[in-house]
């Protein structure tokens, strides 16, 4: 039997990894505990509306991402919104969707623990079940990796270092409103941090008047363990100050990111011990952007791969 990887998080890191690992010839398996493709890059579907709740817009900087999305935009798994600026076509889970075909994934499957079994790490998935693999990526926000490395018995100091900021995010439609402002705008005022008229990217349903508000991050941190509907009237008076659509709203709703922007990364593109196979990466390893998850996921993906290829 070849070599078997487990990859945890079904986000553009995990599943940047999972192809690279999966084009190398090694058997790859993805846990993720939600429903979805896609982590972050997410889209919230409810009363025929849809919200971009996470992920604005993916752009590129350097050359293989650069390459990346031109596939992405290749497939129409992405769209421009403006110049160089792309969102996920139709929804932002399009790309998650595009680099997950093929591959194997096990959904609702939250992995609480990692354990060594001789040279090889067992993978407790819950309800998923467990497995064995010879090596184990944690594609995760830094702070949820922390406790299934803990329990592997592995630390790595620079994971210590990383810091994220939370956002809440507020989903709010008009039925009857009139609105001619900007697409977007990023207010530097108290409560918000970016607003998005959702309904004017490309492939949307123009028709209805749809917003995604992000609360900065001060914001958010202060109001952290706020329910939803204690949360959601104030951003929604902030839009409304900031929009001038004073009409109610037929859709409201708020969804807290508990770790959604990196303020500190770990300052390398993963974190692998490859004597014991196991390691993890993320957008926290390099940066705060879709374009640092993909290039975490494609260094971590080649790490793991080498260290197979030595089996
Ligand atoms: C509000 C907000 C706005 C943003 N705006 C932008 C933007 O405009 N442009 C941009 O480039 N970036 C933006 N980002 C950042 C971007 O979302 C991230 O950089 C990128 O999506 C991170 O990808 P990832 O694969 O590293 O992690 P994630 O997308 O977080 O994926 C991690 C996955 O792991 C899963 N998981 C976690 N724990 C477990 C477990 N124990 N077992 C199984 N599965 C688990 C999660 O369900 C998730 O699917 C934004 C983020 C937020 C929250």
């Amino acid at each position: 039997m070849g070599a078997r990887a487990a990859i945890i998080g079904a986000g553009i890191a995990g599943l940047t990894a999972a192809r690279s690992l999966q084009q190398a010839g090694v058997e790859v398996v993805v846990f993720e505990k939600s429903r979805g493709l896609g982590g972050r890059m997410a889209t919230r579907r409810a009363c025929e509306l849809q919200f971009d709740h996470g992920v604005q817009y993916v752009s590129a900087k350097g050359p293989a991402f650069t390459e990346e999305l031109e596939r992405w935009r290749a497939c129409g798994a992405v769209a421009e919104w403006f110049a160089g600026a792309f969102v996920g076509a139709p929804r932002m889970t399009a790309p998650a969707r595009l680099l997950g075909e093929g591959l194997t994934v096990v959904h609702g499957a939250l992995v609480e623990r990692v354990e060594p079994r001789g040279s090889q790490w067992l993978v407790h998935a819950g309800d998923a079940g467990e497995q064995t693999f010879d090596a184990v990526a944690l594609a995760t926000p830094a702070p949820q990796a922390a406790p299934i490395l803990a329990s592997a018995g592995v630390t790595f100091e620079a994971l210590e270092r990383v810091q994220f900021a939370p956002c809440w995010a507020l989903m709010a439609a008009f039925d009857a409103a009139a609105y001619d402002g900007p697409g977007w705008m990023a207010p530097e005022g108290d409560v918000l941090a970016w607003l998005a008229r959702d309904s004017a990217k490309p492939g949307r349903d123009a028709g209805r008047l749809t917003f995604t508000a992000h609360a900065n991050a001060a914001w958010s941190r202060q109001h952290l363990e706020d329910a939803p509907d204690v949360v959601a009237p104030q951003l929604l008076a902030a839009t409304q100050r900031l929009t001038g659509v004073r009409a109610e709203p037929s859709y409201l709703s708020a969804h807290r990111w508990r770790f959604a922007l990196v303020e500190h990364p770990a300052g390398e593109p993963f974190l692998f011990d490859r004597y014991r196979r196991i390691g993890a990466c993320g957008d926290w390893c390099l940066g705060a952007r879709v374009e640092s998850a993909f290039e975490s996921g494609r260094a971590m993906g080649a790490a793991v791969a080498a260290a197979l290829g030595a089996l």
